[in-house]
């Protein structure tokens, strides 16, 4: 049988709603609505895609938003200097600084040069460390919406087996650390895990965060698990889109036509004929993370501006 979808667009419109909802609240006590500044050093496609859609959502959501754009050869000392500027901007709610940085940046120091009042992917040190303890803080905002997608759907996470396959910052570590504390078992798996497939097929929940197109396929995945998809990657051979979706399908053509398709890191034809729940890329994880990060935003302005929620 095939998986059920989950719909990750359908709950990011609900909370991307709730947003919209408050911040009109907000705008009508304060004249003032949330304001976000969106850093993106370079010309990365992809990052100016994501970028883009943030802003986007932020209008929708009846925030204000600013796009901070650098060029890519734009040195540490600059980069740390706007961001130092934002935070002492008192108009400025929430900053976001664009990941990847260009290899030559150190991205710690820009991590570390935010205001952790400000910090609304919950990247820095202070806010990582009261998520670990269970402290209010800005929750990194694709975990937050994998975890809110489970629970929307009733998926019950306690004392379930969570497989995470990567490790990073903005994903898989701040996730193990949800789940954990949402009291699944928790395996974390990375690029030195010896037999991937023996550990993943343990999985009642899988999650599939390590930026491989359809890497992981029928023997990575259990009979009814439920397969959550970070991935995004863009495929633009038509060949290798007709190896993965067939050659008859809608995305050979999007290839040819768009001059590309997007794939998550799971084979989403093995996929779906194993889990019983899956994220369909696009439109599952993606959507969830702006709807976060808009969350996240306005968690940020009530804090900073002391407005309680109503
Ligand atoms: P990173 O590149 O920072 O981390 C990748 C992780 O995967 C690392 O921990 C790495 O291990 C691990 N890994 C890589 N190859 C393998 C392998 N063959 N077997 C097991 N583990 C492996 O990626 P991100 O977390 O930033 O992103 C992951 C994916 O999610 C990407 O496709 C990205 O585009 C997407 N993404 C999507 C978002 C969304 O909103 N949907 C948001 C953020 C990311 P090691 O640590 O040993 O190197």
């Amino acid at each position: 049988m095939a998986a059920e979808l989950l719909d990750g667009a359908a709950v990011a419109r609900a909370i991307r709603n709730e947003v919209a909802r408050d911040v009109a609240g907000i705008v009508k006590r304060t004249g003032a609505a949330p304001r976000l500044a969106a850093v993106l050093v370079g010309d990365d496609p992809a990052s100016q895609v994501y970028v883009r859609n943030k802003i986007a959502a932020c209008r929708e959501a009846g925030m204000r938003s600013d796009e901070v754009r650098l060029p890519a050869d734009t040195p540490q000392e600059r980069i740390l200097s706007r961001v130092l500027q934002l935070n002492e901007d008192a108009d400025i709610d929430g900053i976001l600084v664009q990941l990847p940085l260009p290899p030559a940046i150190d991205r710690s120091a820009v991590v570390l040069a935010l205001d952790p009042a400000k910090d609304v992917d919950g990247l820095h040190p202070l806010n990582a460390g009261r998520l670990q303890m269970k402290l209010d803080a800005p929750v990194p905002c694709t975990p937050a919406g994998i975890v809110e997608l489970l629970d929307r759907y009733r998926l019950p996470i306690a004392g379930r087996h969570a497989v995470i396959v990567g490790r990073s910052d903005i994903v898989g570590r701040p996730l193990s650390i949800l789940l954990l504390q949402r009291d699944a078992t928790v395996t974390v798996c990375h690029s030195k895990t010896r037999d991937l497939p023996s550990i993943t097929r343990q999985a009642d929940i899988l999650i599939a965060a390590l930026g491989r197109p359809a890497f992981l396929g029928r023997d990575h995945i259990r009979d009814g698990a439920t397969v959550i998809d970070v991935g995004i990657n863009r495929l633009d051979d038509a060949a290798a889109a007709a190896a993965i979706f067939g050659s008859d399908s809608p995305r050979v053509r999007s290839v040819r036509e768009r001059g590309y398709t997007l794939v998550g890191d799971v084979h989403p034809v093995e996929a779906a004929l194993r889990a019983a729940h899956l994220t369909p890329v696009p439109g599952g994880v993606g959507p969830l993370t702006i709807a976060c990060l808009l969350r996240n935003t306005l968690r940020a302005a009530r804090l900073r501006r002391r407005l309680v929620a109503q």
